[in-house]
């Protein structure tokens, strides 16, 4: 059996988040970048939009069902620039920490309908890491054959490609513990869920949230929707906290740190 890791890095731990002009967080993608470095298996890592994404998908109007498709079409100019400026900035990065980086862009192979995937080729990644190299994705701006154009998120990628790709583990990294009871930024005091299966995945996911308010992707509530549909496969599944040193680690060496294990 061929196996594959794969890695989201969330927007929120990578760039800083609610910095405009948007600036990468270099501190932490150094730290992670060594991290990454320790897995024995081929990677795929997927990058959020953080602040590269976000201003730029709110300020024309992505995330509000009434925006007309010209308004969005308008968008995709300047999100793609931000999010290729991220990506390149990351290559570089993995590249120098000797991971041999190459950022393949959703907005080249997928296509979208009404913000669902309709086709997204993934031969292209596949020869990538057959070929040996850490394939880098990101969240992105896409055509949307109804809509004009939507904003296919790093979560939704990270689970499609996890499915498509029948990878071996799927760590989706975040700037908290994993799941909480209730969200940690409004009750600090919330109680960490260490294992969401199916006999609590329902009261779990009336618990969980959106992001901040520029965010247009749905926060943790979207990230379960979307690893949902996962069930049934044998995979490796986690949230944890990438903001914090050697979690990633600990995870790509096959153990367990504080984090969210999901078991369907
Ligand atoms: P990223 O940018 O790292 O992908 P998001 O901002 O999209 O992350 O989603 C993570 C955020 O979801 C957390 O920072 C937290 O504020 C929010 N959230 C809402 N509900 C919950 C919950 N029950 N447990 C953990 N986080 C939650």
């Amino acid at each position: 059996m061929n196996r594959l890791t794969i890695v989201k890095l969330g927007g929120s731990v990578i760039t800083y988040k609610d910095s405009s002009p948007p600036k990468v967080n270099r501190e932490n993608l150094l730290r992670i970048a060594k991290e990454l470095k320790t897995s024995t298996e081929p990677l795929i890592v997927i990058l959020g939009g953080g602040a590269h994404g976000h201003q730029a998908a709110h300020k024309h109007g992505f995330g509000n069902s009434s925006t007309p498709s010209e308004q969005l079409l308008k968008g995709i100019p300047s999100i793609r620039h931000n999010m290729s400026t991220l990506s390149l900035a990351v290559e570089e990065i993995l590249n120098e920490a000797g991971l041999h980086g190459v950022v393949l862009p959703p907005f080249l192979v997928a296509s979208l309908n009404n913000k669902e995937i309709s086709n997204f080729q993934t031969s292209l990644f596949q020869k990538a890491i057959w070929s040996g190299f850490t394939v880098i994705t990101h969240g992105d701006v896409c055509f949307d054959e109804s809509l004009g154009a939507s904003i296919l998120s790093g979560d939704t990628i990270a689970v499609y490609l996890a499915k498509e790709m029948k990878a071996t583990s799927l760590y989706i990294g975040t700037d908290v513990d994993g799941v909480l009871e209730e969200d940690p930024k409004t009750n600090p005091e919330a109680a960490h869920i260490e294992i969401i299966d199916t006999t609590n995945i329902d009261s779990v996911l009336g618990k969980a949230g959106p992001s901040s308010a520029t965010d247009v992707t749905g926060g943790m509530e979207k990230k379960l929707v979307d690893i949902f549909t996962l069930s049934g496969l044998a995979m490796d599944i986690a949230i944890f906290n990438l903001g914090v040193p050697s979690r990633l680690s600990t995870l790509l060496s096959g153990k367990t740190p504080p984090c969210t294990r999901i078991r369907f």
